[in-house]
């Protein structure tokens, strides 16, 4: 078996694996990228395309070497098509946002990392995570190109996405990791990139529209006025659909598309979750997808993939220099994910939850009632502020939801409980199981309230 050492080995040439790689190379340690795929399609990932937030992306990889997949920077709102209300909302949507060709960007990222002086083994398909006596993680081993393979390193950062194979064969029973981690806490999407004859009118914004048949939504993406990211998604707690199908009914009716072709297919899992309650393990960290880094209400992860591989690659050049590689040393790796955005991703997951629990009419309804900005904060900041005059104007426009809006109003208070609890995340391991038993009493209420199944 040929064997390899590094001080730090990163699993998966995603956005968090390379930002991890990235951010460790640049201070000088030996860190490799292992990618199953090989060097063409590593990269190429199935993804809606959408980009937010990249002007404060970590600069580990500097933002003009992104620059080149930026397909689209014109896109600024979201419009979303609620055909049971024959509505269209025009949502604005905060923050830098840009679609993208997710494949180019793969590439881009991938070069940054190497320029940071990271190694990538492609063709290489990690097999088992290597543990000493005490549960320590010190590698991984792997098959490339049908050869055995082992890499022995202090650190490994799991960035190889959701549902990750490498935690079903770690032993974590000693460790904070979490392992309360279910396929119904994951959303099923699929994507085609779609060429149209003549331009889009709508290629200033995202457009989403609910599928009919359970509590999922199409989305089309601009990347420029005649390449459409066509795609769909639903919670896996739903009955299984026919996903293409419902995609391509749509697509046949849609006037725009006509004569279109289609270029690339992909589909894929994706978290829609809260994040790990801890992520970390002796000698391990978990990045991105691999830790349910996403916006749970708008399947987003590419931001919290970026941020969650630059902590964990600090973290872990900071327990290299250190020589301790313990729960207690990496701690400050989930402090720092709750801190910028696991507070406000549980938050979130509140909504997610009522969703799988209303009726799909009653929530288009009472969407089509609330004012976009209103929509846009509780989408992207967890919670959202009304004024007593406009709940008043707002309680006469969305006659007829009033139930459901005394329920989003109960929900939201649990949501904003949640969140307070994620901002007062423990400062080391110590304290977590407090912290952690808490929070399920908080979940109680959620489940009481949205009248939800369950999701942890
Ligand atoms: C259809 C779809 C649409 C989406 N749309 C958007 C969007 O518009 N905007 C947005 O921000 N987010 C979107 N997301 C989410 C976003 O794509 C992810 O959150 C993000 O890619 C996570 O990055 P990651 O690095 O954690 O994982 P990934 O990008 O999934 O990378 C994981 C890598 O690990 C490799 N790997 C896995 N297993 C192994 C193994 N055993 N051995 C070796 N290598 C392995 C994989 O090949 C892959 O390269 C979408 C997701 C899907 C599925």
């Amino acid at each position: 078996m040929t064997s390899h050492e590094f001080d730090v080995v990163v699993a998966g040439a995603g956005t968090s694996g390379c930002y991890a790689a990235a951010t460790i190379a640049h201070e000088g340690y030996d860190v490799v990228v292992v990618e199953r795929k090989d060097a063409e399609e590593a990269g190429h990932i199935a993804c809606g395309d959408a980009l937010k937030g990249a002007d404060a992306f970590p600069e580990a990889i500097p933002k003009e070497k992104l620059e080149p997949a930026f397909t689209n920077t014109g896109v600024d709102h979201g419009r979303f098509e609620i055909p049971q209300e024959d509505t269209v909302l025009e949502i604005p949507v905060p923050g830098e946002l840009a679609v993208i060709d997710r494949w180019e960007y793969g590439r881009c990222i991938i070069q940054g990392a190497k320029d940071a002086g990271a190694t990538f083994h492609y063709d290489t398909v990690i097999q088992d995570v290597t543990q000493d006596d005490d549960g320590v993680v010190t590698g991984l081993t792997a098959n490339r190109k049908g050869e055995p393979v082992e890499y022995e390193a202090d650190i490994v950062i799991d960035g190889a996405g959701s549902l990750s194979l490498l935690q079903d064969t770690v032993d974590f029973s000693d460790a904070t990791f979490d392992t309360n981690v279910n396929y119904s806490q994951f959303c099923s999407a699929y994507r085609e990139i779609v060429h149209v004859e003549e331009p889009v009118e709508w290629d200033d914004a995202l457009v989403f529209k609910p599928t009919e048949r359970a509590a999922g939504y199409l989305w089309y993406f601009p990347r420029t006025d005649t390449e459409i990211n066509a795609g769909l998604g639903f919670q896996m707690t739903e009955e299984p659909m026919e996903l293409v199908d419902d995609l391509k009914k749509d697509l046949r009716d849609r006037e725009e598309f006509q004569g279109a072709e289609v270029e690339d297919k992909l589909g894929a899992a994706l978290p829609t979750r809260r994040p790990y309650d801890s992520a970390v393990a002796p000698g391990y960290m978990a990045v991105g997808d691999a830790a349910g880094h996403v916006n749970p209400t708008t399947g987003g992860g590419i931001a919290g993939a970026a941020y969650a591989g630059k902590y964990a690659g600090e973290q872990a050049i900071e327990a290299i220099e250190q020589g301790d590689v313990s729960e207690a040393m990496l701690w400050e790796y989930n402090e720092r994910v709750m801190d910028h955005f696991g507070a406000r991703y549980a938050a979130l997951d509140v909504y997610n939850i009522l969703s799988t629990a209303v009726d799909v009419d009653d929530l288009m309804g009472l969407l089509a009632s609330l004012p976009g900005e209103k929509l846009a904060e509780a989408l992207y900041e967890g919670s959202t502020e009304m004024s007593t005059l406009f709940k008043a104007k707002l309680a006469v426009k969305s006659f007829g939801y009033w139930r459901n809006i005394l329920q989003f109003y109960r929900t939201k208070q649990c949501a904003d409980d949640l969140m307070d609890h994620y901002e007062h995340y423990p400062s080391s391991p110590d304290e977590f199981e407090m912290w952690q038993s808490k929070r399920d009493t908080l979940m109680e209420a959620v489940y009481e309230t949205t009248g939800a199944e369950p999701k942890y």
